[in-house]
């Protein structure tokens, strides 16, 4: 249900206190503007989501009397973390002062007060519930973890996930495999062949700020990966194991061990999906995988367009073609294809990206868009890859509205979808 006007803005002492001001409505941001954010796109904060007081930044707001737009100087901005499976629409709007620190390595979304309620402009595009927060018990992912590593005791991967991935950076994937259910993880790389600027393993010491997980530290066997993927791949429901985590860096520099590991896992069972999360850099990798057994694979990109996408991923010997036909090979092999879609309002609604992703749906043949939210500060962003002008946007709702009309069979989601969706009738969420 659409509210009948904008939420208040917020505003935080500095000390984790966070309160509203009725006299200024809440703005969103696009690109680098302050905009108006139309009252049908608020949804109230769903559950998991976060609020953050934002250092050295003042909220834009508008004067609930005089409708003009002006600072709210009685405390720092806030934004909201909005949790997987929801797309935020718009970022949320300030002023920064010079002095302020880089934020780190999550998502900055609008976010506002009305009805005793805390309100994000955003979408929920994803029906899969895998990383509800509401769906995690801790003291069984523990168990589990207990279990696993006393089945897997000199496993070095697994006791990779259980440490790090699920008990230190609680990641959902790391959890649901100690879970038994859908998607596994399977981090195999400690190098890569890209440097991206907003790299959530490993950022160099001269930038900013730190990363959000440590990168793999060493090189799995294809035993290793063996071992419990398979029984996963047995006995799990909608099960999919997937290469290519947070934690470490292009899966793509170790596909031979990730093509002997695939031969063997479907010696031993034809369950599930195999999917590989990748910055899609080696297509001739890409192929031999295919040929292996890979189903389906996610390319990560900020933008549908080199110059945009250059700057950011900075890619060691390679280029953006090489993304393009990484998702043509797969399609080749009848393989289900996403991209990993950073989504930056201004950036990725403007019509110049619009224009691109068509062309990048056609020619890839594209089977679905993971609409994932940017997790950068906006400022950093835009200043690295040097954007100081976004050019006319139409909204990011607009555009999923624009994309869904012109290719009804292309898929809109947040997660790798298991075998059992790939194959079956895939209901989106999404009501256009
Ligand atoms: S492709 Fe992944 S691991 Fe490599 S630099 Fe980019 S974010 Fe980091």
């Amino acid at each position: 249900m659409s509210l009948q006007q904008s939420p208040y803005i917020l505003y935080s002492d500095g000390k984790g206190n966070i309160f509203e001001d009725t006299s200024l409505y809440v703005t969103g941001r696009s690109g680098w503007d302050a905009v108006p954010v139309p009252y049908d796109e608020w949804i109230e904060l769903p559950h998991g989501g976060q609020l953050y007081e934002l250092p050295g930044r003042r909220g834009i707001g508008i004067d609930v009397k005089t409708g003009d737009m002006r600072l709210c100087e009685k405390g720092w901005a806030v934004a909201g973390f909005i949790p997987p499976a929801h797309t935020g629409l718009y970022l949320a709007a300030y002023e920064t002062s010079a002095d302020a620190p880089t934020l780190p390595l999550f998502c900055y979304t609008a976010a506002g007060w009305y009805d005793n309620k805390f309100f994000v402009p955003a979408v929920r595009i994803e029906r899969d519930v895998r990383q509800d927060c509401e769906g995690y018990d801790q003291k069984k992912v523990e168990s589990g973890v207990k279990r696993i590593i006393k089945a897997y005791p000199n496993n070095r991967l697994v006791s990779h996930l259980a440490t790090n991935c699920a008990l230190t950076y609680q990641c959902p994937a790391a959890r649901n495999y100690f879970l038994d259910r859908w998607e596994c993880p399977v981090p195999s790389s400690p190098a890569c062949n890209a440097n991206c600027v907003g790299c959530i393993s490993l950022q160099p010491g001269e930038e900013p700020i730190v990363s959000t997980q440590d990168r793999l530290t060493f090189k799995p066997t294809a035993e290793e990966i063996v071992e419990f993927t398979v029984p996963h791949l047995e006995e799990a429901p909608y099960p999919i194991i997937s290469f290519g985590q947070g934690c470490e860096g292009e899966p793509l520099l170790m596909w031979e061990t990730i093509r002997e590991a695939i031969t063997e896992i479907r010696k031993h069972t034809q369950k599930g999906s195999i999917n590989i999360n990748t910055n899609g850099s080696k297509p001739d990798a890409v192929k031999a995988l295919c040929e292996a057994g890979l189903n389906s694979i996610r390319v990560s990109t900020n933008s549908a367009r080199r110059e945009v996408y250059m700057p950011y991923y900075r890619p060691n010997n390679y280029d953006f073609d090489d993304i393009i036909e990484s998702l043509k090979v797969v399609r080749k092999y009848n393989g289900w294809t996403s991209i990993n879609y950073f989504v930056f309002p201004g950036m990725t609604d403007s019509i110049a990206e619009y224009e691109s992703l068509r062309k990048l749906i056609k020619d890839t043949d594209l089977r679905m868009i993971q609409w994932r939210n940017f997790n950068i500060d906006p400022d950093w962003y835009l200043g690295k890859i040097g954007v100081t002008d976004t050019g006319e946007c139409m909204g990011v709702k607009q555009l999923m509205h624009e994309i869904h009309e012109e290719f009804p069979d292309l898929k809109f989601g947040y997660f790798n979808p298991s075998i059992e969706r790939i194959k079956g009738n895939y209901e989106m969420d999404f009501a256009h």
